[in-house]
């Protein structure tokens, strides 16, 4: 049972510029996870206030689109400045809500920005092609227009970041936006909503919708929203997927993860180790990114691996997210700790050597946060549940491999391709690796491979539905539509009627 703060605030939805109150009289708990108790609540919205918004959304969008895509882009400037100016304020609502440490926190919002600065470019990523006398006086051109309303589902893991990637580029491609953020920790969502509307976004154009499936359902039926974003756990991202399709629109999907990282004989491993560290644990292991298995080459790299990171997990700080010496802070909710722990439990029964048991972890004045410490398996193998399942949490498995191709295939034949590193000093082994594995994400010595906002983010297999990526070029692709014009002007006309089809070339 968690308890409740005295005096838990409430939270409201965003729309047509200003916050508002929810009316459905179902709320959601949010956390304090350090303090293991409640400290707010947000509303649950009903299908007609989810239907109201996507009027709101519908009234702004016409005006945002006569805007020209330059004057939007400095719009979503201004923005970026505003988020700057605001960062401390909007990372200490984060880390309240989330538990990531400050730090972190402050890299969810920067690492959001950055499309949005990239997406300010939009007069040149929305330009379209232009063929010339493509038969005798005709020309083709494409045109690149706006979807209308479209619609982003988000998860807890990154509440700036991933709202940001999304509505970036949809914004400045002329659309208007409708959030849908996770109910764990919805407050940074609202407060970026405000800095839209400071920033000069015409109301109606960015709006948060609190709620669950059925404010989600509401928004995959409604024939108004054009397309669907969703990023979070791969149950739902086929859901959505699907149900998205099955009432024509179209949808990018990104699911959960099982993130390896293949540690070769000759690879630096005080270096690899130190990457290892940061990759498994940070954020309590709640990133799609994280890496949650590690693949050492041989049984003598095993062993050195194990070595290295047992000693720097004994001086790692699981501690409040607010407080400068923590490494990384407590998970979201008691129930992701139940079942992270489930998880470590389920470990030791299937047989892996449970070399470090993060199970009674306990930070001092917080008792009841919710706290997991680092967690460390050695000798876990493909058939364990371990292994097969996403535990979402600071628990790094270690699967050894016999050899480079054992390891190469182990990543591959994985059925999440979201994120994949290879350790080594050999660039043939490195080039191989990038080339052959079947993973959407790749990095050598490089243990979380997120791309940058110009090129695109997107896994394979489980990790990804749809067939267009996040931010980078394709974005501008998801949201929008291409027309394509074909014309001949009257001169072309005077040369007579043609009554049989042009050939193309
Ligand atoms: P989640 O799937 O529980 O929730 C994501 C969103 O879906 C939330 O907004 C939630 O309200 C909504 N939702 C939940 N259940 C629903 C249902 N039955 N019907 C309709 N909507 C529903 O995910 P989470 O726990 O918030 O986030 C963690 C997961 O997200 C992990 O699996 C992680 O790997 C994944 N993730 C993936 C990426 C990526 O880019 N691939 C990035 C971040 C997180």
């Amino acid at each position: 049972m968690v308890n409740q703060s005295s005096n838990p605030y409430e939270l409201s939805h965003y729309v047509g510029g200003q916050r508002v109150e929810g009316t459905s009289g179902r709320f959601g708990d949010i956390f304090d996870p350090c303090a293991g108790r409640v400290q707010g609540r947000v509303p649950l919205a009903s299908a007609d206030e989810v239907r109201g918004v996507i009027a709101s959304a519908e009234k702004g969008q016409a005006e945002w689109a006569a805007l020209n895509p330059q004057r939007r882009g400095r719009i979503l400037l201004r923005f970026v400045d505003l988020v700057n100016a605001h960062i401390d304020e909007l990372a200490e609502l984060l880390s309240r809500e989330h538990g990531k440490t400050l730090a972190d926190a402050r890299s969810d919002v920067q690492r959001g920005i950055e499309v949005v600065e990239f997406s300010a470019g939009a007069p040149h990523l929305l330009k379209g092609e232009f063929s010339d006398s493509v038969a005798q006086g005709l020309d083709v051109h494409s045109l690149r227009q706006p979807l209308g309303v479209v619609a982003g589902i988000t998860p807890f893991n990154f509440p700036a970041m991933i709202p940001l990637w999304q509505s970036g580029p949809a914004l400045a491609a002329g659309n208007a936006f409708i959030l849908k953020p996770s109910e764990r920790d919805p407050s940074v969502p609202l407060r970026l909503a405000e800095l839209f509307t400071e920033a000069g976004l015409p109301d109606g154009v960015f709006n948060v919708v609190n709620g669950d499936k059925e404010a989600v359902d509401t928004l995959l039926e409604d024939p108004r929203v054009k397309a669907i974003g969703f990023v979070g756990s791969t149950p739902i991202a086929q859901y959505i997927y699907a149900t998205a399709a099955a009432h024509g629109k179209r949808a990018q999907c990104f699911g959960g993860a099982k993130n390896h990282m293949v540690i070769m004989p000759d690879a630096d491993l005080d270096m690899a180790a130190d990457a290892l560290i940061g990759a498994a644990y940070g954020s309590a292991g709640e990133r799609c990114m994280a890496i949650s298995v590690a693949v050492p080459v041989g049984e003598e790299t095993g062993d050195r691996l194990i070595a290295a990171l047992e000693s720097r997990i004994q001086g790692l700080t699981v501690g409040p997210s607010l407080d400068k010496g923590s490494d990384f802070g407590p998970v979201v909710t008691p129930a992701a700790k139940e079942r992270i722990e489930g998880y470590i439990d389920l470990g030791v029964r299937e047989g892996a050597q449970l070399v470090r048991d993060g199970r009674k972890a306990s930070v001092e004045g917080y008792e009841d946060g919710f706290w997991i410490g680092p967690t460390l398996f050695d000798h876990v193998t493909p058939d364990m549940l371990i292994y097969k399942d996403e535990i979402f949490g600071p628990v790094l498995s270690v699967v050894r491999a016999e050899d480079y191709e054992d390891a190469l295939r182990l990543c591959s034949e994985n059925p999440y391709g979201n994120g994949v590193a290879i350790f080594t000093r050999d660039g043939d082994s490195a080039r191989d690796f990038a080339s052959r594995v079947e993973v959407g994400m790749v990095g050598v010595n490089v243990p979380i491979p997120v791309p940058i906002a110009y090129y695109t983010f997107g896994g394979w297999k489980a990790s990804g539905f749809g067939d267009l990526n996040q931010h980078g070029p394709d974005a501008f692709r998801f949201y929008t539509k291409t027309k394509t014009v074909t014309s001949r002007w009257p001169s072309g006309i005077r040369q007579g009627a043609h009554f049989a089809m042009p050939e193309g070339s």
